[in-house]
């Protein structure tokens, strides 16, 4: 028998709440000056002495031992190869995978990543124009663990959005490759992959070295070591986020099967002792239900000990006071996965603002959001989806304004800008706005 899971249990109207709940809140977002200053070598050792630091980094962190980086490449036909040698069921389930999350990220494309433009009424065209990036980087973890998923969800909008080179990397303890990893990565249409992972591939992205080529945007999650380099290269390219730990908030009505709850909470808690898994109830029978079910499911579960660890250093069960409650809080701690597990999801989902992805209704349950349904897996964490979006299409493209002013709109244009031009007292400013008006006027002062 072993003991109940101690997870915290709370109450939005007992006296303290509020400093309970912010203690469940508190992540320490603070990083390891031990890991930052072994990043800044490893990045600047990369940006100075290129494919040699990387091959010796490699060989000290990942025990991967090559003549050159250029071994370090797998070829097309080894992806291909890799996809061949699945069983037919990975094979396919790989492919329905790829094929859901293709068709949801070109929906996206024609919703909002396409260029645009209108005439004024003096015949003046403005607009945006819309492009792919030339070239990206997309880390995929797998240092402890393989993820194929994160291969599909950083490859697949990229390749929608266009983008010109897809070139992954992805660490390879020891040499030994994950076959599922190559097949995702034949399957998205990586165009190239290195066996390289940690600070040294990052850096070897971002500024590029003999073999491995320079990329405009770095994309995918990693461990502290990557989210450090990613942090320290941004601005010599673009990068998607910083992912912090992962999360789940489900707040139910107490319709759906507790054991359902119990699970979704451990789906997110079996990923690192640090992840967060928060129940939002007005219900304290169903509060007690689940924690029941946690108790009793928990030893079915190989990592049952990461499970535990998460669910009593950063889990919460916690009691409202009603539904509309409830959702006022999900809003506070601004999930990343928010599963809404009620029998009248769409009578909640108005009151939610604040989360990476909104799970509607009990058959929704996050895997399978994180592998197959069709939106993106990499999400702001931390609270951060009150100012940031899911990894998509959008993140692959950037905008170049268009402006193409007639004659007729630069006779209306000229003297307001010339205006705001002297008024900042930059006369040739002024004057390019002039000398195109029909008829110039004395330069001022
Ligand atoms: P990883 O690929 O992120 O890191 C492995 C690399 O870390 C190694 O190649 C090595 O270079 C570097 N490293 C390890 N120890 C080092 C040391 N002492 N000094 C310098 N460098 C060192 O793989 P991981 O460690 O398995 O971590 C994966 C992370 O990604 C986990 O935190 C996981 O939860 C997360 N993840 C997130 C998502 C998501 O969508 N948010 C998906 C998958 C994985």
């Amino acid at each position: 028998m072993t003991a109940p899971v101690a997870i915290r249990r709370l109450a939005t109207a007992a006296a303290g709440f509020e400093a309970d709940f912010q203690r469940v809140l508190h992540w320490s977002a603070e990083t390891d000056a031990a890991i930052e200053d072994r990043v800044a070598e490893i990045v600047e050792a990369v940006r100075t002495r290129g494919d040699a630091a990387v091959l010796e980094f490699t060989a000290r962190f990942d025990g991967l031992n090559a003549d050159s980086v250029a071994a370090l490449e797998l070829s097309r036909a080894e992806l291909q190869a890799a996809f061949e040698s699945l069983p037919a069921v990975q094979r396919t389930a790989l492919e329905a995978a790829a094929a859901r999350v293709r068709r949801y990220h070109e929906r996206q494309l024609e919703a909002c990543g396409r260029s645009w433009s209108y005439r004024d009424e003096d015949g003046s065209l403005l607009g945006q124009k819309v492009t792919p990036l030339d070239r990206v980087g997309i880390y995929v973890p797998g240092g402890k663990a393989a993820y194929p998923s994160s291969v599909l969800m950083n490859a697949i909008p990229a390749q929608v959005a266009g983008v010109g080179e897809i070139v992954m990397v992805v660490p390879t303890p020891r040499g030994e490759k994950n076959p599922l990893v190559l097949a995702a990565a034949y399957v998205a249409g990586v165009h190239r992959a290195f066996t390289l992972g940690g600070a040294q591939a990052v850096a070897a992205l971002a500024y590029g070295t003999a073999t491995v080529p320079r990329v405009d945007k770095i994309t995918g999650p990693g461990n502290a070591y990557v989210a450090s380099a990613k942090r320290r290269v941004f601005g010599q390219v673009g990068i998607d986020m910083i992912a912090g730990p992962s999360e789940i908030l489900v707040l139910a009505d107490g319709s759906t099967p507790a054991d359902w709850v119990a699970i979704d909470l451990f789906s997110q808690a079996e990923h690192d002792e640090l992840a967060q898994s928060i129940l939002l109830c007005p219900d304290a029978a169903y509060l007690d239900a689940v924690q029941a079910a946690i108790d009793r499911l928990l030893p079915s579960m190989p990592r049952q000990e990461v499970i535990r660890a998460s669910l009593e250093g950063r889990g919460a069960l916690i009691q409202t006071a009603s539904m509309e409650e409830a959702c006022a809080f999900s809003n506070r701690i601004a999930p990343e996965h928010l599963e809404v597990s009620s029998a009248e999801p769409h009578r909640w989902e108005p009151l939610l603002k604040h989360a990476g992805a909104i799970f509607l209704g009990a058959y929704t349950s996050e895997s399978l959001g994180d592998y197959c349904a069709g939106p993106n897996h990499v999400l702001p964490t931390s609270g951060t989806a009150r100012f940031s979006s899911p990894l998509g299409v959008y993140d692959f493209q950037k905008r170049s304004s268009l402006i193409e002013v007639s004659a007729a709109g630069a006779a209306v244009l000229g003297p307001i800008a010339a205006e705001l031009a002297y008024g900042e007292g930059l006369q040739a400013h002024a004057r390019a706005a002039e000398l195109r008006l029909p008829v110039v006027p004395p330069q001022r002062g």
